[in-house]
């Protein structure tokens, strides 16, 4: 092999693992802080995370907390990508920008939102619905989250 070739398989390698690390981390529950409020995130039915364009992982306890940090908090720039944990499948991450997302106050959010995250809106009857609800899309969510919370 030339070392030319070499060079460009070392920079394949690095670029790949590059890719590789940009993906959510598991949350600790009970033991991992949110980085808005600053509280211990407990409930696994909730939960959220940013990953910086270096890989870095900022875990959050509630999608409201990761809007308000985003839009507080950090360059935006820097921002690779969004996720939130699937309401009916604790641990499993969705893209938050392609979830669904359910407002009800039969399922109360550590933040007050209100606001539950799914794969699909197919999900909604797996939640056994009894209130009210409303369904959301992302942007739907950040509205909400600058006119409820941030002002
Ligand atoms: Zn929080």
């Amino acid at each position: 092999m030339s070392v030319f070739r070499k060079i460009i398989l070392i920079f394949l390698v690095v670029v790949l693992y590059g890719c590789e690390i940009k993906r959510p981390e598991s949350i600790r529950y009970g033991i991992d802080i949110c980085n808005f409020c600053k509280m211990t995130i407990v409930d696994p039915k909730w939960g959220a995370e940013i990953i910086t364009d270096k890989g870095k992982v900022l875990k959050f306890d509630v999608v409201e907390c990761m809007i308000s940090y985003y839009y507080t908090s950090i360059d935006t720039n820097k921002v690779h990508s969004m996720y939130t944990i699937d309401f009916t499948s604790p641990g499993n991450f969705i893209y938050a920008k392609q979830a669904k997302y359910i407002r009800t106050l039969q399922f109360p959010s550590p933040m007050g939102l209100n606001v539950i995250s799914l794969k699909s809106f197919e999900d909604t009857v797996k939640l056994g619905l009894k209130n009210e609800y409303e369904t959301l899309d992302w942007w739907e969510v950040v509205e909400k989250v600058k006119d409820e919370i941030l002002q």
